[in-house]
């Protein structure tokens, strides 16, 4: 096959339906001619996300639960058995208490903040860890954060902390795998409505305010950030690492309300 991703395997992390990010992710893997493996959380999503798999011509579909240590070994065990290497990990994963995800920040309950921490933030480092044993070739590592790592964002709460230490971590497992010819980035994604986005209180809102403040004047796509992961993920980019990069429009640039948004 042709395709910036020919000859390259990858696990994708975070695929639930058609609305995820992952999905937007894979599709472009596989038109670049990437070989995908998939995991899923729980029995509920294998339905969901078998069909989508094969119809990227995957028939490892496998379960995940980052929260369970054995389930993670499990995975890379299968893995391994399977493929044997690995080019790159896909780790679009992230959760917290839905009832946190409005009102203050301050209100945050200590199991919450310990259960999103272990879920969006340490998961990744666990991944990074198993998939950069099966990466003797080096590799590429990509995770998934959010401009509430920067600046505070309505709602957001907890998962900000959480997003400011994924990408803290980035910067270390760059470190850490550098020499190993092992890359680690991560993509800042405007926001999007997926199942996860819609947890959070506002949140049509918040797609408003950033269509109408963004350079773009839109919202941006699956299909926008799997365009950008294709440079992060590929060899295009490899001279890059330990970056975090905006696929939002560009509303990260800004400083006040657009003159001509609308008002809401
Ligand atoms: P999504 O709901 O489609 O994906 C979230 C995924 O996390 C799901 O597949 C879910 O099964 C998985 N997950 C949650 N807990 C898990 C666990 N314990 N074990 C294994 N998997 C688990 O939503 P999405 O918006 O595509 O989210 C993907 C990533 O993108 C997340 O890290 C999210 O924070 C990030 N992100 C989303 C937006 C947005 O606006 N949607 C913006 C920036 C960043």
């Amino acid at each position: 096959t042709a395709g910036l991703m020919a000859g390259k395997r990858g696990l994708i992390m975070g695929l639930a339906n058609h609305s995820s990010i992952a999905w937007g992710i894979a599709k472009a893997c596989a038109e670049q001619g990437a070989e995908l493996a998939f995991s899923y959380q729980g029995e509920a999503l294998l339905k969901r996300v078998q069909p989508l798999a094969a119809q990227l011509g995957s028939d490892i579909v496998l379960p995940c639960d980052v929260g369970d240590a054995d389930s993670v070994d499990a995975l890379f065990a299968s893995l391994e058995e399977k493929w044997g290497k690995l080019d790159f990990l896909v780790h679009a994963i992230g959760f917290s208490d839905k009832a946190e995800l409005r009102g203050r920040y301050i209100d945050t309950s200590r199991n919450n903040f310990l259960m999103s921490m272990d879920i969006s933030v340490y998961s990744f480092t666990a991944v990074a860890r198993r998939a950069a044993a099966m990466m003797p070739d080096g590799g590429s590592l990509l995770t998934l954060t959010y401009y509430g790592a920067e600046k505070v964002m309505p709602h957001y709460n907890v998962m900000g902390l959480c997003k400011a230490a994924l990408e803290a971590s980035v910067r270390y497992i760059a470190e850490d795998l550098g020499r190993d010819g092992i890359r680690c980035n991560a993509i800042s994604a405007g926001t999007i409505k997926t199942l996860a986005a819609s947890g959070i209180g506002d949140f049509r809102y918040i797609l408003k305010w950033n269509e109408y403040n963004s350079p773009l004047r839109r919202n941006v796509s699956i299909e926008d950030v799997g365009g950008a992961a294709m440079y992060l993920l590929s060899d295009l980019s490899r001279g890059v690492t330990g970056e975090v990069h905006h696929v939002d429009s560009g509303y990260h640039v800004v400083g006040m309300k657009a003159l001509d948004a609308p008002d809401m």
